[in-house]
C-alpha cells in the first residue's frame, strides 16, 4: 500500500487514497462523538492574542469530522464560528475580480467542460493582442482592478508566449483613470521553466483547479491529452513553487466525484504545501458543475444541494483561516450571499465567461465556458454587497508591495493585515465611486466609505486615508496604498 506522506513530492503519497478512506471512516465514526467535535469546535475558534486574533485551524482529520455530523445545532456553531473568523481576518470587505477568458482552443478531453476537443459544435477563438487590448479597456470602463486570465491547454493555438504576452499587454493598458493592477492566471498544468517565466512576468496567483482528488475518477473524466496525467497535475504546484511563484490557488469542481473525499483531499493538499514550502494555498476556489454547451450537470451523479456546499465553504474557512476563498458567478444571488457570510472572501463580479465576451453589447453564449447564474452588473453586484454590510474592495495592494508567499502569511498570521485591508477597501472603493458607479451607487458607497472611516483604529492610519480619499475625489490622483 502507498503510504501517506503530506512532506512527499509524488502525488499519491501526499493525496494519499488510503489516508482519504481512512479519514472518511473516522469522520462517519465519530460524527456523533460530541465531547470530540465540540473539542474541534473549540480548537478551531479564534483566540485573542496581543491587539488580534489567531486561529489554529484544522486537521483534515477534524475537518472531516464536522463536515460528517450531521447535527443542526453543531452545523449553526460551524456557521457561527466561520462568520467569526470572517469578520476577524478579513473584515465585511469583499474583493472583487473578473475572469478573462484568452482563448478556447483545447487538446484534452475533459468531459465536463465544453471546450473540451471533441466538442465540434462551439466555436474556437483565440483573442489578438487588439482584441486583448479591448476586453482590458471595457473591463477597466467597469471598473476591475484584478483579473484572472483563463485560456485551454492548446501548445499549437496558446504556447506559454501567447500567454506571457497577453499579460504584458493586460499590464501595459492604462484606459482613463483604469489600470489593471493584478493579473492572476489560470492555465494548464506546466513545466516549472514556463512557471518561472509567469512569475517574471509578475502574475498574481497562480491558479488551477484540481478538478477531482479522485485518481480514477480524475482520469475516467479526463480521458485524452495531457491533462490525464494525474501525477503531473496534482503535482503542479510543487512546480509553480519552485519555479518562483509564491501566491498558488487550489480548486475542486464540486459534482464530479464524492464531495467528502474531495474535501478531505483539497485539505491535505493545503496541509502538503505548508508542509513541503511553508506557505498554504493562497486561495481556494469553491466551484459547483453547471450546464454549458455539450455539458449536462446530471451527467454528473455527484451534484451537491446548496445546503451541503454551504457546508463545505464553512468548514474550509474552519481548518484553513488564512486562505482567502472564492466564489464565481456559477451561483446564483441567494447561494453567493449564504456563502459570504461563511468565509468566502472574493467573489467575480459581472463576469463573462466566454471568449471576447466583454466587447459584445449582449451576453454572448457561443464560446461560453459555463452558464453564468449571476448576471447582475459589476455596478449591480457593488451595490448590492454594500446593502448587505460589505465593503466592495478592489484592493491589490498586498502583491505590489511584495506581500506574497510567506511574507503574506506572516503578516496575515499577526493580524497585521487588518492595518492595510480596510483603508485599502474604502480607497479602492472611492476610485470605483468617482470613476465608475452609477448615481445610486455613488450615495451609498460615498456614505459608507465615511462610515467606515470612522471604524480605522489608528489615528495615523485613518488621517492618510481621508487625505488620499480627499486626493482621489478631487483630482486623478489614483493607487494609494498601505
Ligand atoms: S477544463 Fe480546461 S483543460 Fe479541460 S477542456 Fe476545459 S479548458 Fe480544456
Ligand atoms: S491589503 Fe492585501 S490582503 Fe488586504 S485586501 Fe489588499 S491585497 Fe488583499
Amino acid at each position: 500500500m502507498i503510504k501517506y506522506d503530506p512532506k512527499s513530492l509524488k502525488a499519491e503519497e501526499f493525496i494519499n487514497d488510503a489516508e482519504i478512506q481512512e479519514t472518511i471512516k473516522y469522520a462517519e465514526e465519530n460524527k456523533n462523538n460530541m465531547e470530540l467535535i465540540n473539542s474541534i469546535l473549540e480548537k478551531a475558534r479564534p483566540k485573542k492574542q496581543g491587539n488580534g486574533n489567531v486561529c489554529q485551524g484544522l486537521t483534515h482529520r477534524e475537518a472531516s469530522v464536522l463536515l460528517a455530523c450531521e447535527d443542526p445545532e453543531v452545523t449553526k456553531k460551524i456557521y457561527d464560528i466561520a462568520e467569526e473568523i470572517k469578520l476577524a481576518f478579513y473584515g465585511n470587505r469583499i474583493v472583487l475580480f473578473a475572469p478573462l477568458y484568452l482563448s478556447n482552443y483545447c487538446v484534452n478531453g475533459c468531459l465536463y467542460c465544453p471546450y473540451h476537443i471533441a466538442n465540434k459544435t462551439i466555436p474556437r477563438k483565440k483573442l489578438t493582442q487588439e482584441e486583448v487590448k479591448a476586453e482590458v479597456i471595457a473591463l477597466q470602463d467597469m471598473g476591475h482592478k484584478r483579473l484572472a486570465i483563463e485560456a485551454g491547454e492548446d501548445p499549437v493555438n496558446n504556447p506559454i508566449e501567447y500567454i506571457l504576452e497577453c499579460i504584458d499587454t493586460i499590464y501595459s493598458i492604462h484606459h482613463k483613470n483604469g489600470a489593471i493592477r493584478r493579473v492572476n492566471v489560470n492555465i494548464a498544468a506546466t513545466t516549472v521553466e514556463n512557471y518561472k517565466k509567469l512569475a517574471d512576468a509578475g502574475i498574481g496567483t497562480y491558479i488551477l483547479f484540481q478538478e477531482t482528488y479522485n485518481k480514477e475518477g480524475y482520469e475516467k473524466l479526463h480521458p485524452t491529452g495531457p491533462k490525464h496525467d494525474y501525477a503531473y497535475h496534482t503535482e503542479a504546484m510543487d512546480r509553480a513553487m519552485e519555479g518562483g511563484i509564491d501566491d498558488v490557488g487550489l480548486g475542486v469542481l464540486f459534482g464530479l466525484e464524492g464531495y467528502k473525499y474531495e474535501f478531505a483531499a483539497l485539505l491535505m493538499h493545503a496541509e502538503h504545501l505548508e508542509a513541503v514550502h511553508g506557505v498554504g494555498p493562497h486561495t481556494i476556489s469553491v466551484p459547483r458543475v453547471k450546464p454549458a454547451d455539450d455539458i449536462n450537470p446530471e451527467d454528473f451523479d455527484n451534484s451537491i444541494p446548496d445546503e451541503t456546499f454551504i457546508k463545505i465553504a464553512a468548514c474550509i474557512r474552519l481548518a484553513v483561516p488564512y486562505t482567502g476563498m472564492i466564489i464565481s458567478t456559477r451561483e446564483n444571488e441567494q447561494v453567493r450571499a449564504e456563502m459570504l457570510r461563511v468565509g468566502i472572501s472574493q467573489i467575480s463580479g459581472g463576469s463573462r465567461t466566454s471568449v471576447g465576451g466583454y466587447t459584445e453589447e449582449e451576453r454572448p453564449h457561443d464560446t461560453e465556458q459555463f452558464d453564468v447564474s449571476d448576471q447582475r452588473t459589476l455596478d449591480e453586484v457593488v451595490s448590492w454587497l454594500m446593502d448587505n454590510g460589505h465593503i466592495p474592495s478592489f484592493c491589490t495592494a498586498c502583491y505590489r508591495e511584495g506581500r506574497t508567499g510567506d511574507r503574506f502569511m506572516s503578516l496575515c498570521k499577526s493580524g497585521q493585515i487588518l492595518n492595510c485591508c480596510h483603508p485599502n477597501a474604502l480607497m479602492t472603493l472611492t476610485e470605483y465611486m468617482v470613476d465608475y458607479a452609477g448615481e445610486e451607487t455613488k450615495k451609498k458607497g460615498f456614505k459608507m466609505i465615511d462610515e467606515e472611516l470612522e471604524r480605522i483604529p489608528k489615528e495615523k492610519v485613518k488621517a492618510i486615508a481621508i487625505d488620499n480619499i480627499k486626493a482621489i475625489k478631487e483630482s486623478n490622483s489614483r493607487d494609494f496604498r498601505f
